[in-house]
């Protein structure tokens, strides 16, 4: 028999009152793997500490009202690009900003040497410092890197990128072996920096992470992450619709078919099966390229791969963008595409939604020539409200299922869990407080970055985050950033404790 432990009045007198910096009370929390559930957080040193039914106001320093609101963990955005177009201290701080709008406390964005983000090469132990000096002290939300290997010298450097600056996920570009093909300009080398910049060199490099990925199993996981277009497909579909069209995105579309994305994955699950490699495919943005990656998912079912999709393939097609501002790569696709994607999210074959936010301001895109436009555009501070609109009030999908694809899985997949994304004891007290009724339209302006178009504009979205808190830190509340720039370097993986 299991008998009560005795307690006195004397005892209960002796219990010290709980104190907390701050009490999220009155909320509806969404807490991945688990569901909604009514209770209050205690908050303490940007932990919660604690989760109950009822805190008691008095138990605060202050008390964040959540009555009417679902609080999600924040987003954690795994698929950013800090940098790319603009100086890498003012784009962290525009963007990141940006990014409190749609609930997202922690972003990990992409790093590579070539042209664009510092346009140099050379050993990432030069560079990295640099990027991170660049970082320190710019960013309103936490942040990590995932870093792409161009070259043999960064070959080599994989090791001690893990376990002297945290770096637990590399990047390759399919489509970059071919950019001197696909293009008019000098050989594909001035874009990259890089030699033999081509599947040899994909191959070592998963030898290298799959060794390494092995010998740290412990310790988390490593992973490499792949943009899936074939360049030789490419090349001769943009040579069709630029002699025969069609004009804009449709054309775009056409001009790196979902066929090259299917062609590249296959490539890639070849490469991965022979070494082991854990890899992410990025931004499936078809039909084609999803049952690609089911495919190379069952015929190597020993592998480790994870599937990401991004807002903008979810919610925007070829015919809603609005001109050639919503170019980006992949491009964006049919409407029956998106719906299918939506479907590998209702199935769970899906398991990340990610922004791919890339700040392209209006000088970039030339709304008369779409092959001198750049590609990508900005979309962080849209991630729970397309997610919530589109996925939940539109197509059924649970929030807790939206708190799993922003939050809790890309923290899992890159060594940030469960100290990020989601609502634990312990967890950083990163919150979003979701007003699920509130109805807006999409306004550049709103979104608090320094890109001034969005390719979302007027679309009517219900479910905005109405404060985004960072460490226990109210960052954004009703429209407004009120908090400051001090967003931490994600050394992973994060440690639990
Ligand atoms: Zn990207």
């Amino acid at each position: 028999m299991i008998s009560a432990i005795p307690q006195s009045d004397h005892a209960l007198e002796e219990t010290p009152l709980q104190r907390y910096e701050s009490i999220v009370k009155g909320g509806r929390l969404v807490i991945p793997f688990l569901g909604e559930l009514r209770g209050d957080l205690g908050i303490r040193e940007g932990r919660i500490v604690a989760i109950a039914e009822e805190i008691p106001a008095s138990a605060g320093e202050s008390v964040i009202d959540a009555r009417g609101m679902m609080v999600f963990p924040g987003a954690v955005d795994s698929h950013y690009h800090v940098g790319i177009y603009r100086p890498h201290s003012e784009d962290a701080e525009s963007e990141s900003r940006s990014s409190l709008v749609g609930g997202v406390t922690a972003l990990i964005s992409y790093f590579r040497t070539g042209q664009n983000y510092l346009g140099t090469t050379g050993p990432y132990r030069e560079i990295f410092p640099r990027v991170l000096a660049l970082s320190d002290g710019h960013f309103y939300t936490d942040y990590a890197y995932h870093l792409a290997i161009m070259d043999s010298v960064q070959l080599d450097e994989i090791e001690m990128l893990v376990d002297d600056f945290g770096i637990a996920s590399f990047k390759f570009y399919m489509f970059y072996k071919g950019l001197n093909l696909a293009s008019d300009s000098t050989a594909g080398s001035a874009y990259t920096m890089a030699e033999n910049y081509d599947l040899g060199h994909l191959y070592r490099m998963m030898e290298r992470i799959t060794a390494i990925a092995a010998q740290r199993r412990t310790a988390g996981r490593i992973s490499l992450s792949l943009h899936c277009e074939n360049p030789e497909i490419i090349r001769v579909f943009i040579e069709e619709v630029k002699r025969h069209g069609p004009g804009g995105l449709a054309g775009y579309s056409r001009s790196r078919p979902p066929l090259s994305e299917r062609l590249s994955i296959h490539e890639a699950g070849v490469l991965a099966d022979a070494t082991g490699c854990p890899l992410n495919l990025l931004h499936l943005s078809s039909r084609e390229a999803l049952q690609a990656a089911m495919e190379i998912r069952t015929r190597y079912p020993q592998l480790d791969i994870v599937c990401e999709t991004t807002l903008h393939h979810l919610a925007l097609t070829c015919d809603t963008a609005g001109g050639i501002k919503g170019k980006v790569n992949p491009p964006l696709r049919t409407r029956a595409d998106a719906e299918f994607l939506w479907q590998g999210i209702h199935s769970g074959r899906v398991d990340t939604v990610a922004s791919d936010h890339a700040c392209c301001q209006e000088l970039d895109k030339d709304e008369d020539d779409l092959w001198r436009s750049l590609p990508g555009f900005g979309g962080s501070a849209l991630l729970y409200p397309v997610l919530l609109s589109e996925g939940w009030h539109k197509r059924g999908i649970p929030p807790v299922r939206l708190a799993e694809l922003a939050a809790a899985n890309p923290a899992r997949h890159f060594g940030l869990y469960p100290r990020k994304g989601t609502i634990a004891i312990g967890a950083d007290a990163d919150l979003a407080l979701v007003d699920p009724g509130k109805t807006q339209r999409v306004h550049a302006a709103a979104l608090h970055s320094a890109q001034e178009y969005s390719p979302f504009e007027g679309m009517e979205l219900t479910g905005w985050p109405v404060a985004t808190i960072l460490r226990g830190q109210v960052q954004y509340k009703d429209g407004e950033v009120v908090g400051g720039k001090i967003g931490r370097y994600l050394k992973r993986p994060l440690p639990g404790e």
